[in-house]
C-alpha cells in the first residue's frame, strides 16, 4: 500500500478515523485533507475541497496516494438548509472521487453511507439493504445515488469501492456536526455537564445507533476483507442498537438521577419519521465478521466515564 488520504478528515469520524489509521500505518502513510483550512496535532494535513477534480488529481499524484477514505459530506440536517451545496459535496465530490479512482488506477475507495438512504415508505423493523428505497432528503437522496455509483463503477470497470450504511454514530472525542442524530451524544453531555436539555425529536422516536469504536473496526474489517468474501459493495448495513430520547434519558438517570429532558421537537423530527427503527445486519457479519462490543448499556457507561474526564 501507498499512502492513505482522507477526505472529510477534521469530522466526527475522520478525527478518529485518521488517528486509528496512523496508529496501524504510521503517520507517514496517511494524508490528512478537509475544507478547513488549518488542522491541529501531529498529522499530515493539506487543504482540499472534494468538488475540485484538478486539486484532487494533484494530491493524488504528488503524495503517492494509493487508497482513499472518503469521508467528506454535508450532512442530514445541513442538508436539508443547502441542498444544492449538499448535492454538490456529498454526489460530485463522491463522482470526482470515483473518476480519479479510475483514471489513476488506484487500489481501493471507502465510501460510508447512511440509513438516511431509506425514506417514509421504507419498512420500519429489520431493515435489509434492498428493499423499497425513496428518501426525501438531499442527504439521503444523494448517498444512495453515491452508493449505486460505486457499485455500478466496481462492476463496469472492476475498481475495488466498499462501503456501509452507519446508523446515528456516538462518540465523545469530536462533537457531531449536524445529523438527526446528534441529539444521543448532546442528551449525554448535557447530563454530564450538569445542565438540563432540550431535544429535538419526541421521546419515543427510534433509531439504530452504535459507539464510535464499533464503527471504526467496521470501516477497518470491511477495508481488509478478501473481496472474494464480498456479496455486496457499497452498502452493507452496520448497527448495535435501536434506541428512542426517552430510553436513552432513563438509562442516562442511571447515573445523573437529577437530569431533566423537555422534548420539543422541530424539523429534524420530519428525517427522523423517515428513517428506519432498526436495521438488519446479517449480511456484514456473514460476510465480514461484523460484530459490535458495546451494546446500548456499555456505551452509555463509557460516555459518561470518559467525557466526565474530558469536561472536568
Ligand atoms: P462531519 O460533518 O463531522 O464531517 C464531515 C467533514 O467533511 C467536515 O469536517 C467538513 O469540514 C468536511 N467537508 C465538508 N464539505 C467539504 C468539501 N467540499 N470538501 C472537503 N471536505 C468537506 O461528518 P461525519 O459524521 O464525520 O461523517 C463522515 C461520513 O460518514 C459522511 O459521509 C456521513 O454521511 C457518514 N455518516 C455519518 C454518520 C454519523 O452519525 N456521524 C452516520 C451515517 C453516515
Amino acid at each position: 500500500m501507498g499512502t492513505i488520504l482522507i477526505t472529510g478528515g477534521l469530522g466526527q469520524i475522520g478525527t478518529e478515523l485518521s488517528e486509528h489509521l496512523i496508529s496501524k500505518y504510521g503517520s507517514e502513510k496517511v494524508l490528512v485533507s478537509d475544507i478547513k483550512s488549518e488542522a491541529s496535532g501531529d498529522i499530515r494535513y493539506t487543504r482540499l475541497d472534494v468538488a475540485d477534480l484538478d486539486k484532487i488529481m494533484k494530491v493524488i499524484k504528488e503524495n503517492d496516494i494509493t487508497d482513499i477514505f472518503h469521508l467528506a459530506a454535508i450532512l442530514s440536517a445541513t442538508g436539508e438548509k443547502d441542498p444544492f451545496l449538499t448535492f454538490n459535496v456529498n454526489l460530485m465530490g463522491t463522482q470526482n472521487m470515483y473518476t480519479v479512482v479510475k483514471k489513476l488506477n488506484l487500489n481501493k475507495l471507502f465510501i460510508p453511507s447512511t440509513i438516511g438512504v431509506y425514506g417514509p415508505t421504507t419498512p420500519k423493523d429489520m431493515v435489509p439493504e434492498d428493499t423499497v428505497i425513496r428518501p426525501a432528503t438531499m442527504y439521503g437522496i444523494t448517498k444512495i445515488s453515491a452508493e449505486m455509483l460505486g457499485e455500478y463503477y466496481s462492476k463496469k470497470f472492476g475498481m475495488d469501492v466498499r462501503g456501509l450504511r452507519f446508523p446515528g454514530l456516538i462518540s465523545y472525542k469530536f462533537p457531531p456536526t449536524a445529523g438527526t442524530t446528534d441529539y444521543a451524544v448532546d442528551m449525554i453531555i448535557h447530563a454530564v455537564k450538569g445542565e438540563d436539555y432540550t431535544c429535538y425529536l419526541k421521546q419515543d422516536t427510534e433509531m439504530p445507533m452504535m459507539y464510535m469504536p464499533d464503527a471504526l473496526d467496521a470501516v477497518i474489517d470491511l477495508y481488509e476483507a478478501p473481496r472474494s468474501n464480498l456479496t455486496r459493495s457499497t452498502d452493507y448495513n452496520v448497527g448495535s442498537y435501536s434506541i428512542t430520547p426517552a430510553s436513552l434519558y432513563e438509562e442516562i438517570k442511571k447515573y445523573y438521577p437529577e437530569f431533566r429532558v423537555e422534548y420539543k421537537p422541530d424539523y429534524r423530527q420530519d428525517i427522523a419519521d423517515g428513517w428506519p427503527h432498526s436495521i438488519d445486519f446479517t449480511k456484514a457479519q456473514r460476510d465480514w465478521n461484523f460484530k459490535p462490543k458495546y451494546d446500548f448499556q456499555r456505551t452509555v457507561k463509557d460516555m459518561v466515564l470518559n467525557l466526565k474526564r474530558k469536561l472536568k
